[in-house]
């Protein structure tokens, strides 16, 4: 018996990194994983390993921007499968490394658009279903810059506003749902390996190998995490054994907001 056996779980942003370990680690642990991304073709090949080792996986193709197919998703996603009972809303963009000052509205509205409007639509169409099916568990990727500053990166603001956003949403989506047993927490990951960091190292001014000499400096534990240290948190937050936490903010990022 798995820890989410049988549940079917939202993962959206689910086809590579942090998204890709959080669907392979609730799938090896019994649920039916929904693979919700704009990368088809990675999506589909997750959906089709986790197939291959004996798990349930299915891909939709959902811009967590467009509210029609976040609707449709969830609509489908009812039909097909009879439940949702866990949504991780972690598809997100960095935008550009930009001050506020240089920052134009269409970078804004993208960034927010993507990591925080996303998070809003994807809850909003997922909660009718939860009620019904009597709770859930709503998990929301934010990061450490959701809840500090940073001036060691090249400052993406945008990200730091949305990520903000997306914590205290989380605390007052807890409140509100709170009576229909549906539990809303968010996960804060420091610095992790994945196509994002990579691609952050790779347009950075001063290189990609000074980028990531400086940024472990700065981590206590002196390694990048992997996915799936953050995938255990989701799965804990996701799954029955954390049945009195809602609300709350879960750091997983080697020490960097302990200094
Ligand atoms: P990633 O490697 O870039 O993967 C994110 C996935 O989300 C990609 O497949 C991406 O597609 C997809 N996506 C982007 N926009 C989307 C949209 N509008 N609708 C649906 N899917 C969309 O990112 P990651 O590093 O795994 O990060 C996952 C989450 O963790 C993000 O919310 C990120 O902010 C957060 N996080 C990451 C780190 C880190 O160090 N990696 C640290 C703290 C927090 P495209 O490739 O086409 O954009």
């Amino acid at each position: 018996m798995g820890r989410v056996q049988d549940k079917v779980a939202i993962v959206t942003g689910g086809s590579t990194g942090l998204g890709k370990a959080t669907c392979m680690l609730l799938a090896a642990e019994g649920a039916r994983t929904v693979i919700a991304d704009i990368q088809d073709e990675l999506g589909a090949g997750v959906a089709a390993e986790i197939g291959q080792s004996g798990g349930l996986a299915y891909y939709y193709h959902m811009d967590v921007t467009a509210e029609d197919q976040v609707k449709e998703v969830c609509a489908d996603v009812f039909t097909r499968l009879g439940s949702i009972d866990i949504l991780v809303n972690n598809a997100g963009i960095t935008g550009a490394p930009k001050p506020t000052h240089e920052i134009t509205v269409a970078e804004w509205d993208q960034v927010l658009g993507v990591d925080a409007k996303g998070v809003f639509l994807c809850t909003k169409h997922a909660v009718p279903y939860m009620k019904r099916g009597g709770g859930g568990s709503i998990v929301n990727i934010s990061s450490v810059y959701g809840i500090v500053g940073g001036m060691d990166v090249p400052p993406p603001f945008l990200y730091h506003a949305a990520k903000g956003a997306v914590r205290l949403m989380t605390k007052s989506d807890a409140l509100c749902y709170a009576k229909d047993k549906i539990r809303v927490n968010s996960i804060h990951p420091g610095w992790l390996w994945t196509p994002m960091l990579e691609n952050v190292g790779k347009d950075s001014t001063e290189g990609p190998e000074e980028f990531h000499k400086r940024i472990l400096s700065r981590v206590p534990l002196g390694h990048y995490g992997e996915p799936s240290d953050v995938a255990y948190g989701v799965l804990y937050l996701a799954c029955e054994e954390s049945k009195f936490s809602t609300g709350t903010e879960l750091v997983i990022d080697g020490g960097y907001i302990a200094q």
